[in-house]
């Protein structure tokens, strides 16, 4: 860990180890990115990285996953990249939510072997009391409510803020903050 952070101090300023070519994001949003990578723990970051995990951006136009052109960012498992885009900050702006650590959130699920999709983390999900209607409650367009509420907890959680449509339990932050200890680096889950 010690290493890491030297790496940090010494790395020129703006930079981050998951940040990869941010350039097509305006000034204020790639300060917003890099911002956000930087409310990720240490070791989280350690181990997204020893995964080869990113964040990229691209224009806008680009933004297509499964034909949906109206994603502001997302994670991408086959390239373990997080995706972002201007809208997505611009859209963010004035609500309690956070894209970069919400999809960072998603490439830990990844790397712990997507947890939220496995059975025992229902109960949790359940006790979170997930919203009527939310994004955490029921699907859109392909979403997995489960899924979304893992990478929204991990977000709240190194966010320090309050999620919109379900609660943090402590089960929840109990996942996030001890299972990040089994990623499984390099293996392609
Ligand atoms: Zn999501």
């Amino acid at each position: 860990m010690e290493h890491l952070r030297d790496m940090w101090r010494t790395a020129s300023p703006g930079t981050h180890p998951l940040a990869g070519d941010l350039s097509a994001l305006d000034d204020q949003w790639k300060e917003e990115c890099l911002r956000q990578l930087r409310m990720i723990p240490g070791d989280v970051v350690s181990a997204l990285s020893s995964r080869n995990v990113k964040v990229e951006a691209v224009a806008e136009a680009k933004m297509s996953p499964k034909g949906r052109t109206d994603y502001g960012g997302f994670y991408d498992p086959d390239r373990r990249t997080v995706v972002v885009s201007n809208k997505g900050f611009a859209d963010d702006q004035g609500r309690n939510a956070m894209m970069v650590l919400h999809e960072m959130g998603h490439a830990l699920d990844h790397a712990v072997g997507w947890v939220s999709k496995l059975a025992p983390f229902k109960a949790l999900w359940k006790d979170a009391k997930p919203r009527e209607g939310s994004y955490f409650q029921r699907t859109f367009g392909g979403t997995d409510p489960r899924t979304e509420m893992y990478a929204e907890a991990c977000a709240a959680i190194w966010g320090h803020y309050q999620p919109d449509g379900f609660t943090v339990t402590d089960d929840l932050r109990t996942i996030v903050n001890e299972l990040r200890h089994n990623v499984r680096s390099g293996e392609d889950l």
